[in-house]
C-alpha cells in the first residue's frame, strides 16, 4: 500500500492534535523508509518484475527485518520509547507515533501477495493479496485517503487561504500519483531508482504534510 498509509495519520491526528502531522507522514511509512534503504545495502530484497501483480512490478523476497509482523512491533516500541525521550516525554503523542509505524503493517496486510512474515523469513507469510486487482486496489486506498482527509478537516480550522484549500489538493495530488503508481509503467526499470523514487515522495509528502497543517489549528 501507498497513500493508503496517509489514512492512519489524519484519523491518529484527530485523536491526538498536539501530535505532527509531518512526523505521522513519516511514522506511517516509517518500515518502508528502513526497507528501501536495506534494499541499498542488499539487507533485504525486492526484484523487478513487470506486472508482477495487476498493481505492482515488484516481487517482495526477503524483508524479515522491517516487514515481519515482529520488527514492526519492535520498530513501533523503538519510536514509541525515542519520542518519550525527545518529546518532553508527553505519552499520548509517542503512542500516537507508534500506533501509527504498526498501522504500516496492517494496511499492507490488506493488498499484498503473501509475503509479509510473521516473524523470519522462514515463518508464516501473510497478504490478502488485493494488488491482483488494480481497480479495487486503487478505490480502496483512495475510499481510506479521502476518509481520512474528512476527519481531519473536520477536526481543524483553516487560518489561511493556504489552509483552506491546501490539504485538499495535496489529496488530489496524491491520488493523481497513485493512479501512475497502480496504473502505469514501472517509476524505475531497477531496484536501485525504485527505491530512491520512493524515499524522495516519502519525505516530500511528510514535508509538504508538515507545511499544510501548520496553516491549520
Ligand atoms: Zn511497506
Amino acid at each position: 500500500m501507498f497513500i493508503g498509509h496517509y489514512a492512519a495519520c489524519f484519523a491518529l491526528k484527530k485523536v491526538e492534535k498536539s501530535a505532527s502531522l509531518g512526523m505521522l507522514f513519516l511514522a506511517v511509512q516509517f518500515v518502508d523508509i528502513l526497507f528501501f534503504p536495506f534494499v541499498l545495502l542488499g539487507i533485504e530484497k525486492i526484484n523487478i518484475i513487470e506486472n508482477f501483480t495487476q498493481s505492482t512490478h515488484f516481487e517482495l523476497e526477503y524483508m524479515p527485518y522491517t516487514h515481519s509482523l515482529l520488527a514492526s512491533i519492535l520498530l513501533a516500541g523503538l519510536i514509541y520509547i525515542l519520542y518519550r525521550i525527545v518529546s518532553t516525554g508527553k505519552k499520548s503523542v509517542a503512542l500516537i507515533m507508534g500506533i501509527a509505524v504498526i498501522s504500516h503493517w496492517f494496511f499492507d496486510l490488506i493488498v499484498h501477495t503473501p509475503d509479509l512474515p510473521l516473524w523470519s523469513n522462514t515463518s508464516t507469510k501473510l497478504g490478502f493479496g488485493l494488488w491482483n486487482n488494480a481497480i479495487a486496489t486503487y478505490t480502496l486506498e483512495a475510499v481510506l485517503l479521502i476518509g481520512g482527509l474528512w476527519l481531519y478537516l473536520s477536526g481543524t480550522t483553516a487560518r489561511s487561504p493556504i489552509g483552506r484549500y491546501g490539504m485538499g489538493i495535496f489529496v488530489m495530488i496524491l491520488l493523481l500519483v497513485n493512479a501512475v503508481n497502480i496504473f502505469g509503467p514501472p517509476f524505475g526499470n531497477t531496484e536501485i531508482s525504485l527505491a530512491i523514487s520512493a524515499l524522495i515522495m516519502y519525505f516530500l509528502f511528510a514535508g509538504v504534510a508538515y507545511w499544510l497543517d501548520g496553516e491549520r489549528s
